[in-house]
């Protein structure tokens, strides 16, 4: 991709709105100003006036378009390091419309999703990291998301990850400098405190991998499936957790064929939440079904949390018991809800033995709303640790800083290995090499282009 050109979207959202935002970044972006724009005030040019609001006329060639305000941007203190100039205009559809043409045909060309941003990061403006936040802002659903991802966090993570390479950095350069001139004294650390000084660092690299749970549930969600046989009150749950009619509930058994998937934030948590069809014997549905039951396998082999809904008003049965036999053989978090608690309950959380890691009795029809309530606060206990300040301590809440991470670990532990059996140094030297390289990942200065396209690939246009 050419980074000269000249680009132009409407950054706010689609929609008749109050106002209407329209952003222009590249080499050009004053002379487009200047080919669209008027400034009311006499003499006023919208060089000489840097981030100063004007107010005007918005042409498109001699076509009066709309009349706004406008405000330049010179480069390099702009969001992307480039001139940007942004203009906000009525916000109708039609005239926002309009605005952006008249930019397009006074020599911008149209801004592709993610650019702006991506423009930002090319010219050094923000780290991958904070790129990455700012998608998740922009994604945000929940208040902890936003507090994850707000400036005051990435900033807390970037420092904590800049101190780990950075002693990293140090200390290898001692090594090394041990290594090239073992008769100097010009090593800082001695093999010993090298040891040491790993295991430390080591240390924080595993404090911020333990906070990567909480902040994928968080931010990245929990896949989570509701199962239970039919007519029991998956979908009654499954519109109490949403807090709307989102899938359809009667009394006829086998009503929701098709897995129904919705990403809803309960609690802290963020749930892609799959109703089913039920899991009954396959032998008892018609064709339709018999596929519905079959998907609901398959996503029930993909989730993390499974909540397993029983009629209580009824005993346990056969095929009841079939489900905790098959949810026993999968990995994911356990939660049964005891459903229609409203009537005679006649199964005690006892009768289902150890199978699950919580067991919530409740009438998802009459208390919908402590009905969430009481799976937030079991997700929440299951999935987050309580211990983690979100918005005040670093979380990491990506896969991609967590794989990095991960191996910036493993190579961390080899060279603890070999220092542990007296190796030589050089050996410790490579692998730390090699972690200040995954550091290099997880902080966003050494990724490949594909996972910088696809981090980017997630914005809007105009963002
Ligand atoms: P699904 O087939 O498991 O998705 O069950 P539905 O959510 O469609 O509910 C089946 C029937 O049970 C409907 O008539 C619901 O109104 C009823 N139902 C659901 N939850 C409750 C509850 O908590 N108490 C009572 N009494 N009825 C409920």
């Amino acid at each position: 991709m050419a980074y000269g050109h000249t680009i132009a979207a409407i950054s706010t959202p689609p929609g008749k709105g109050g106002v209407a935002l329209i952003r222009i970044s590249g080499e050009d972006a004053l002379a487009v100003a200047e080919r669209v724009f008027a400034p009311k005030r006499r003499g006023a040019a919208i060089k000489d006036n840097p981030r100063a609001q004007l107010y005007g006329d918005i042409r498109n060639s001699a076509e009066f378009v709309d009349d706004g305000m406008l405000t330049y941007f010179p480069a390099p203190h702009s969001y992307t390091g480039e001139d940007v100039v942004e203009i906000s205009c009525h916000g109708g559809t039609l005239v926002t419309r309009c605005v952006l043409e008249a930019v397009l045909s006074a020599g911008a060309t149209a801004a592709e999703a993610g650019e702006f941003t991506r423009r930002a990061f090319i010219n050094g403006r923000l780290t991958l990291t904070e790129a990455e936040a700012i998608g998740t802002v922009l994604e945000a659903r929940s208040r902890d998301q936003l507090r994850i991802s707000s400036a005051p966090s990435r900033d807390i993570l970037a420092e904590k990850i800049a101190e780990i390479r950075e002693e990293l950095t140090s200390l290898l350069s001692s090594i090394f400098a041990r290594i090239d001139y073992p008769d100097e004294d010009l090593g800082e650390f001695t093999a010993r405190e090298s040891l040491v000084i790993l295991t430390e660092i080591d240390g924080k690299i595993n404090r911020l991998l333990s906070t990567y749970p909480t902040g994928k549930a968080i931010c990245e969600g929990i896949r989570t499936v509701i199962a239970g046989k039919p007519n029991v009150g998956k979908s009654t749950l499954y519109n109490a957790v949403l807090g709307e009619d989102a899938a359809i509930v009667t009394s006829v058994a086998g009503t929701t064929r098709d897995v129904l998937s919705r990403e809803v934030s309960l609690g802290k948590v963020m749930l892609h939440l799959s109703d089913t069809a039920g899991v009954r014997n396959i032998a008892l549905a018609d064709e339709v079904e018999g596929i519905g039951i079959e998907r609901t396998r398959a996503e029930l082999n993909k989730a993390e949390l499974i909540i397993a809904v029983f009629d209580a008003s009824r005993p346990l049965d056969g095929e009841d018991a079939a489900l905790v036999a098959e949810l026993d053989a999968l990995g994911a978090a356990k939660i049964a809800v005891l459903n229609k608690c409203d009537l005679d309950a006649v199964i005690t959380p006892e009768s289902l033995g150890g199978s699950f890691d919580a067991v919530i009795s409740t009438s998802a029809k009459d208390s919908p709303t402590d009905t969430a309530a009481a799976l937030a606060s079991e997700a929440e206990r299951l999935f987050t640790d309580g211990s983690i300040r979100v918005g005040e301590e670093a979380v990491i809440y990506s896969a991609r800083q967590n794989s990095a991470l991960m191996r910036a670990h493993v190579f961390i532990g080899a060279a603890i290995a070999a220092y542990e059996r007296g190796e030589w140094e050089d050996a410790a030297a490579s692998e730390i090499e090699r972690a200040l390289g995954a550091i290099a990942e997880a902080d966003g200065r050494a990724v490949s282009d594909e996972v910088v396209a696809g981090i980017f690939s997630k914005f809007c246009v105009g963002k």
